[in-house]
């Protein structure tokens, strides 16, 4: 089977990160000591001979891409100085701006001065667009979805095809992963299994960044580990999701029955509240790690990690702006404008998560689901 290359794949990755890996000699030290890779799922020296190759469609469909959490071990034994661990990081953001038919990943990923603009524009465009349907002109319409209204036509038809195209690249990543990684017709496949190992043990609990890789690096309390401070944001963002969703089909702030306001003791308000928590912490941390460069993960940050970092704190402090406002004994003035900046930030995060950094969560579970993905006899035997 013939395989095209691309001659040019190293430059064009060179955009999207600090990549060195010109001066890799392949000792294989990285792939030898990465607590993650197996003889099956062999990384980062075989990703890092794919760009030096210029096999653009190999590493396109690699789910070791995806297996790879970053913490760093490679870069400290690399003998070149190649820092293959960066390597890993960057070729997941190309990977993404790949799989995105848009160009919207890549402009955001390769074009700082097209990055701010654009994302400043959709927070002004939300902004305004919450003010004009739910500021102090509009009356009290916060809990109501009566937003979708003929004015607002535009911004609902930019965001449906936003969301297709985020869609779509996710769809071209499942097919490209998916395609290499498949079993020959016929064999019986534990995908009940699969899928409960990537989400339930991996993604939500996080076993291998838990296990393998912290027992890789310096020993620090509980909190501050890498995979508690990982986990604090993924568990706070899907805690805050599942509350406002619950809370916009059951209504839940109109419910009379409960009194003026809702108590903080209700189960969704606690779950908010608590998911709120998580995801301040989180960010918090993150942040600070990242502006003292505390260890190899956090010495090269891209434009792309300090936006969704500061929205997801942006969102996080907002949302609690919003809730303390609700148990004052009167409405304050602010509360009405902190809603409207909370629900742009939150909007702008959903709208691009396909074409930033949250694409992560989805291609990193997709590569766990075909890393755990065996014939039935296989998982018998285990
Ligand atoms: S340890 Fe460094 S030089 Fe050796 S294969 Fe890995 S990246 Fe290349
Ligand atoms: S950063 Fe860690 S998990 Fe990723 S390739 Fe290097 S050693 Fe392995």
């Amino acid at each position: 089977m013939s395989v095209r290359t691309n001659p040019n794949l190293l430059l064009e990755m060179k955009k999207y990160g600090d990549v060195n890996i010109e001066s890799c000699f392949n000792c294989g030290n990285c792939t030898a000591v990465c607590p993650l890779t197996t003889d099956n799922e062999s990384f980062p020296r075989r990703m890092i001979r794919f760009a030096q190759l210029g096999l653009q469609q190999p590493l396109l469909s690699s789910k070791e891409l995806w297996l790879c959490y970053y913490c760093g071990e490679c870069t400290k034994t690399c003998p070149r100085q190649a820092d293959p661990a960066e390597y890993m990081a960057t070729a997941r953001r190309y990977a993404i701006a790949h799989y995105d038919r848009t160009g919207l990943a890549k402009l955001l990923y390769t074009t700082p001065g097209f990055s701010i603009f654009f994302l400043t524009l959709l927070a002004v465009i939300f902004g305004w667009f919450m003010y004009t349907t739910h500021g102090p002109m509009a009356g009290d319409a916060l809990s109501s979805i009566d937003f979708i209204t003929p004015e607002a036509a535009h911004l609902v038809i930019f965001i449906i095809i936003i969301v297709l195209g985020g869609l779509w690249g996710t769809v071209m990543m499942v097919a490209q992963v998916g395609k290499v990684n498949r079993f020959p017709k016929g064999v019986r496949l534990n995908w009940l299994g699969a899928l409960w190992e990537a989400v339930g043990i991996e993604a939500l609990g996080q076993k291998r960044y838990r296990g393998e890789c912290e027992s890789y690096t310096e020993p620090q309390p509980w909190y501050l580990q890498k995979w508690f401070v990982h986990a604090s944001i993924m568990w706070g963002f899907l805690g805050l999701m599942a509350a406002s969703l619950i809370d916009l089909v059951f209504n839940i702030t109109e419910i009379k029955a409960l009194g003026d306001s809702v108590p903080i003791w209700y189960p969704v308000r606690l779950l908010g509240t608590i998911a709120g928590l998580l995801i301040l912490y989180g960010t918090s941390v993150a942040l600070i790690k990242r502006i003292r460069k505390t260890d190899e993960s956090t010495s090269h940050s891209t434009l792309s990690d300090w936006v969704f970092l500061i929205l997801l704190w942006f969102s996080g402090v907002s949302g609690f702006g919003l809730e303390i406002s609700l148990y004052l004994p009167e409405e304050p003035v602010w509360s009405n404008w902190i809603s409207i900046f909370h629900i742009a930030v939150a909007m702008e995060l959903i709208i691009l998560a396909p074409f930033t950094k949250f694409a992560h969560a989805f291609c990193r579970t997709v590569a766990l689901y075909f890393h755990a993905l065996k014939p039935i006899s296989d998982t018998n035997t285990e």
